[in-house]
């Protein structure tokens, strides 16, 4: 009757390791695939994106070059236009009237 039931139980618990080893045969090569799927989809850069694509916040106006020969639009930090020198406005100024 013990040895019954001890066999009982060794089979219940070969079952569940055999179930639990089954579901990792069946997951890790599933998470492997995604892994490689997510891979070549960023380098292909096709496929759905999760993120939108405007930026959330309003970008920052553009930092056009106030003398009328140049007019070159400067990036967002610049300070100098990139072109012809000049001192640009400050970022408030600039935020406050254009
Ligand atoms: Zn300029």
């Amino acid at each position: 009757m013990m040895l019954a039931d001890g066999g009982v139980t060794v089979i219940w618990i070969g079952g569940a390791l055999l179930v639990g080893l089954a579901g990792a045969i069946v997951i890790v090569p599933w998470m492997i695939v995604r892994g490689l799927l997510r891979v070549l989809r960023a380098l292909l850069g096709c496929g759905r994106r999760r993120q939108p694509l405007e930026p959330l916040h309003a970008a920052a106006p553009p930092r056009v070059c106030g003398q009328p020969r140049c007019g070159y639009l400067n990036r967002d930090a610049a300070r100098y236009c990139a072109r012809c020198g000049t001192s640009l406005k400050p970022l408030e100024v600039v935020n406050r009237h254009g």
